[in-house]
């Protein structure tokens, strides 16, 4: 069993300890946190132990029972405020963690990662204070009336299973709205990004958020923190971010029990250019879909589609951008392109690069890594790639890479690339490009995607439905969607 350690003794210590019920745990079982820019060791994280995730799922269900659930409802959305502001507060700290674990550059953090952090919780908060249930009244046999009314109660314990790709967004997604229905959580974070999780416990403890409430496990996945705590009875929702082999596992893990799960999981996102578009908000927004994050967001491009009269200046124009990326780490020399996350990503995303070759793919550029200074030599750096001459069923134009890459081959018709665009077992995200109102309504409706995107990418209003369509998820979470997952309905039926 764990021990109890004292908050600043960890960190003096750069020892990442478990939180369960308030306190600190600490195990002997450890493993290295890595900063990605370097490859040096900045921490170590005490893995939990079967013991540990029995004691959170315990802690988690006692304070279901405690002040938590008895607290009425503007009370916890207060809370949730709280909680937005302390992030707030501490948002240097937040940054911090999240470009010193993942690499992202400064910007994203401080303008994706971080806000959305914060947001997640007032959001989710202020949304569920003003949903209305549902009523109805029926005529009864006796030529009486009934009234029925829903009341909505919380799921109970929800495990939280998080990537490591964006951490504190990913996190807070499910986090926030997991709280603002009344739920208490036990938060199983990446392996490779364990950080932010221990802000998020430290954040919890000084609003005063009850004992039990929030959890941490640390832990790797499989035969480890994070298949116990899928596999505990005491867990009552599962809500998971990652590959959907992963999801396939977890899934496994959910039936025993027959305990509810929500996924959002991988992708093999397309663009589609048409010939019409305004080329120079195109390029920008492609871009940044295929590169920001090196590659790393769920929604990101790695199928491009462009139609013919224009195909060759969009090849020359990505080129270009991509060229002019600068890898570095975070806030250094003007960097605006970090590191792959771990060793065991760059491979993975090596293997694809050379796969590419193999494959015959024209590179029109990368496909290695980058020459970099000293100091940062032992970071996992990859180059920005982009490759044009494949066919349509090369391993490279349907496996997802989660690197910065993207294949980008011509089409004629909208017939022709709708069906091409749709020939995966993936469904996350797509985004259109054109001036044409009809084209891009039509589209929209046509692709097999939980979203999207005409003249945009990664415009998200958190009160819209997010989730996967075929293989990428199970489920949507987002403004009232979430309620779906995170609460259950009770009818009342009261006869008058
Ligand atoms: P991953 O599936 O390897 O790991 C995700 C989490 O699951 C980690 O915390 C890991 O420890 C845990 N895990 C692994 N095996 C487990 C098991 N058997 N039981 C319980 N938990 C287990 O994913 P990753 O590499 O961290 O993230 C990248 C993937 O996530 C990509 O496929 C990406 O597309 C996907 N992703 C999807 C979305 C989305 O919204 N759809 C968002 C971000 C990332």
């Amino acid at each position: 069993m764990g021990q109890i350690v004292k908050l600043d003794e960890a960190r003096a210590s750069r020892l990442l300890p478990n939180f369960i019920a308030d306190e600190w745990v600490a195990t002997d079982s450890r493993f290295d946190n890595i900063d990605p820019t370097t490859g040096e060791v900045i921490g170590s994280v005490c893995a939990s132990g079967k013991g540990e995730v029995d004691r959170a799922v315990l802690a988690a269900r006692a304070a279901l029972k405690g002040p938590w659930g008895r607290m009425k409802s503007a009370q916890r959305i207060e809370m949730l405020h709280a909680i937005a502001r302390r992030i707030n507060e501490r948002f240097k700290d937040f940054v911090e963690a999240e470009t010193r674990d993942t690499g992202m550059p400064i910007h994203f953090a401080e303008h994706v990662d971080v806000p959305r952090g914060a947001a997640n919780f007032q959001i989710f908060a202020d949304l569920f204070a003003n949903v209305p249930n549902e009523t109805f009244t029926m005529d009864t046999p006796d030529g009486g009336t009934a009234v029925n009314y829903a009341l909505r109660v919380p799921r109970g314990v929800i495990a939280v299973i998080s990537p490591w790709n964006v951490p504190l967004l990913l996190t807070t997604w499910k986090l926030g709205p997991a709280l603002a229905c009344g739920n208490t959580v036990v938060l199983k974070p990446s392996e490779e990004t364990p950080s932010c999780a221990n802000l998020l416990a430290e954040v919890m403890a000084e609003v005063g958020l009850p004992e039990g409430v929030f959890n941490v496990v640390h832990g790797h996945g499989a035969d480890a923190a994070g298949q116990w705590l899928t596999e505990h009875p005491g867990v009552d929702g599962i809500t998971f971010t990652g590959e959907t082999s992963t999801g396939e596992a977890i899934m496994r893990a959910a039936a025993k029990g027959v305990r509810p799960v929500s996924f959002e999981m991988g992708g093999k996102n397309s663009a589609i250019v048409f010939a019409d578009a305004d080329l120079d908000a195109t390029i920008a927004g492609l871009a940044r879909s295929c590169f920001q994050n090196t590659g790393q967001v769920c929604l990101g491009t790695e199928k491009v589609y462009v139609q013919r009269p224009v195909f060759d200046e969009v090849v020359a124009r990505m080129k270009a951008v991509a060229e002019a990326l600068k890898p570095g780490r975070p806030g250094e020399g003007g960097a605006d392109f970090g590191p792959l996350n771990s060793r065991t990503h760059q491979a993975k995303v090596l293997s694809y690069y050379a796969l590419a070759r193999e494959e015959g793919a024209v590179q029109v550029t990368g496909g290695g890594v980058p020459a970099m200074p000293d100091h940062l030599k032992g970071g996992w750096w990859i180059e920005p790639t982009i490759w044009t001459g494949l066919g349509d069923d090369a391993r490279v134009v349907n496996e997802e890479i989660f690197g910065p890459c993207c294949h980008i081959a011509p089409f004629d018709t909208e017939e022709e690339v709708i069906a091409r665009a749709n020939a995966t077992e993936y469904g996350l995200a797509a985004s259109v490009w054109t001036r044409d109102l009809g084209t891009a309504h039509r589209l929209g409706a046509a692709l097999e995607v939980g979203v999207c995107w005409i003249n945009s990418w990664f415009l998200r209003d958190l009160r819209t439905a997010f989730g996967g369509a075929k293989q990428s998820g199970i489920g949507r979470e987002g403004g009232v969607h979430s309620l779906e997952f995170y609460t259950e309905l009770r009818n009342v039926c009261v006869k008058l």
